[in-house]
């Protein structure tokens, strides 16, 4: 434990599953922890939860003015970032034929541009050591029906990964990839299956996967604390796959 003593963490998409679990996991490791998301009443409850160690700033992060914002004020409260969770996205799982172009356009712009758009503007505030960590997903590197566009968005990501840890390595920043599996969250209520899609698309999964089940927001909450601290400090570009060998065996 305390292994980000005194370290500014900001986490997009704080307040529900996997960013959630993640600002639990930095303030028991000693960080001071800002969190964002956009529905107030749940930054309000996930920021209840986390002590006093922790900040929610309410933003959309497909809003270039949203996240001059909320770096504005980590600049004006804290000064600096130490490490930034870039977390925050969306699923609407659809098939081929039924895909929108307004379903398409907001996965990319919370997806992609959100991702994208948060690093560069927390940049300015980005510390000598600083890590940055991204959130991609397994489905960037396998195909699963009904979920194009989104992995579409994740490779993304992953290539965002790989293409800013070279670029921003010699100022001292690491960036790397978290990649989960299916992990048990909220999310899986907003993709847009009814909910017995949903429990036979994770059976389908979970048969697949050697571990046997579904993962917790925690597990991968320890992945990116692993990440966010100094005993990653040879990572760099790194996709750390935490989906139970779904991908992998
Ligand atoms: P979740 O729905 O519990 O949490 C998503 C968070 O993102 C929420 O806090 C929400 O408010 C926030 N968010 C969504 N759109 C936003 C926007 N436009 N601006 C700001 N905040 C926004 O889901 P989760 O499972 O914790 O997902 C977190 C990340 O993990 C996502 O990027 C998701 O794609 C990825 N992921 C999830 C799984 C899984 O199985 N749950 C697997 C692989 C990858």
């Amino acid at each position: 434990m305390n292994k980000l003593q005194d370290k500014i963490a900001v986490i997009t998409g704080g307040s529900s599953g996997i960013g959630f679990a993640t600002a639990k996991r930095f303030v028991a490791e000693g960080a001071e922890v800002v969190i964002t998301g956009r529905d107030e009443k749940a930054l309000d409850a996930a920021v209840a939860q986390l002590e006093s160690r922790a900040t929610g700033i309410r933003g959309d992060v497909s809003s270039r003015e949203h996240l001059e914002l909320l770096f504005a004020q980590v600049r004006e409260r804290f000064g600096r970032v130490d490490v930034l969770f870039a977390n925050a996205g969306i699923a609407p799982f659809a098939p081929v034929e039924a895909v929108t172009e307004e379903q398409f356009d907001t996965l990319f712009d919370i997806n992609v541009r959100g991702v994208f758009f948060t690093v560069q503007e927390a940049l300015p505030l980005l510390s000598r050591g600083a890590s940055v960590i991204l959130t991609a997903s397994v489905v960037a590197q396998s195909g699963f029906p009904g979920t194009s566009v989104y992995s579409a968005t994740k490779a993304a990501v992953r290539s965002f990964g790989r293409t800013l840890a070279a670029e921003l390595s010699p100022r001292g920043i690491r960036v790397n990839v978290v990649s989960p599996g299916l992990i048990e969250t909220p999310f899986w209520g907003k993709v847009g299956l009814s909910k017995d899609d949903v429990a036979a698309f994770g059976e389908q999964v979970v048969r697949r996967t050697p571990l046997g089940r579904p993962g917790k927001p925690e597990e991968i909450a320890a992945a990116v604390a692993f990440l966010a601290s100094d005993d990653a400090n040879y990572f760099a570009g790194a996709d750390v796959v935490a989906d139970g060998g779904l991908i992998h065996v």
